[in-house]
């Protein structure tokens, strides 16, 4: 049945490769992660975030990032996406061509300073020289400001709305083609999510491009649905719920894919995303990540009778 009130389309982009996989100890092969790559893109995913140009030395994890951008632009109808600390890291997002790069800011002023070392004023400055340096390339790269402890900080606590909306405006201004609204530590509540992200869209409109949401607290689900009622249509999430928090050990992580498809798909919201192969890749990805803690529901339980997914499968 469709619904009237939901969007009848929506992107579950996947970000275990950068937010799942720095927040592991582990460092996966990159061979898994290729695999990983081309099982998300068989099941129908076309929106990936494949590993954040940051220098290797402080993320090990992530320091194959450009070999999996390069993979990555040679499948047909990917939209690959990568996080950049700085301008250093958006020359390299340029230099490899990717379709989007995130530019993380902190709402939070003590998470700012603790994380990224600067101001998230400095931040935007910083956004400000990137779009410079990606237009003297005649790059398209899209870049996204990504907006994170939009909701709350472990460092700070309260974060106001109105800095947050202050800083997406400033992001905007400085030449950002998209603002993202980030729960870096999973402290929004559903309420919390609609009521910001309405204001938010009056705001950027069709330029407010990404709900981010962690399930620290179990809310993940929720503030999804809650974001989804207002408008937004693209949710971050990773594969097995993979992601962690750094400041409270064995707590929860991102958003689970296979979940988050599930109860898309369930209210015929398409998602393009076919279900059993994602469980497939999952228990892969579970296989080389043994030891970590995982989440997820569907792939423990398997489908419900009634639930048929949507026709919506990615060309
Ligand atoms: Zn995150």
């Amino acid at each position: 049945m469709i619904h009237a009130f939901l969007p009848p389309r929506a992107v579950v982009r996947e970000v275990g490769l950068r937010d799942g996989l720095q927040s592991i100890a582990r460092v996966l092969s990159t061979d898994h992660k290729l695999e990983w790559i081309r099982g998300a893109h068989a099941a129908g995913q076309r929106e990936i975030e494949v590993g954040s140009f940051v220098p290797a030395r402080l993320l090990p994890q992530l320091a194959d990032t450009a070999e999996l951008l390069a993979y990555a632009k040679t499948l047909p109808g990917l939209f690959a996406s990568v996080l950049v600390p700085n301008l250093k890291g958006a020359e390299r997002a340029i230099d490899g061509g990717a379709d989007l790069m995130v530019v993380p800011l902190s709402a939070s002023h003590a998470h700012s300073l603790a994380n990224l070392r600067k101001t998230p004023d400095e931040v935007v400055a910083e956004v400000g020289r990137i779009r410079a340096a990606r237009d003297a390339a005649g790059s398209k790269t899209l870049i996204d400001g990504g907006v994170g402890t939009a909701f709350g900080c472990t460092l700070q606590g309260h974060v106001d709305p109105e800095e947050v909306l202050r800083l997406m405006q400033a992001l905007l201004d400085a030449g950002a083609d998209r603002v993202s609204l980030a729960d870096t530590v999973g402290y929004a509540d559903p309420a919390m999510v609609r009521s910001l992200f309405e204001r938010a869209l009056r705001i950027a409109g069709d330029r407010l491009w990404c709900g981010h949401f962690h399930d620290t607290r179990g809310m993940g689900l929720a503030n999804v649905y809650a974001a989804l009622e207002v408008g937004i249509t693209r949710f971050d999430a990773c594969l097995a719920g993979i992601g962690g928090c750094p400041h409270a050990p064995g707590a929860s992580g991102n958003v689970d894919t296979e979940d988050l498809v599930f109860m898309l798909e369930s209210m015929s919201v398409a998602t393009g995303v076919d279900l059993p192969k994602l469980l497939d890749l999952r228990g892969r990805v579970a296989g080389w990540l043994e030891g970590e803690t995982l989440q997820g529901t569907v792939w423990r339980a398997g489908f419900p009778k009634t639930f048929t997914a949507t026709e919506g499968v990615a060309a």
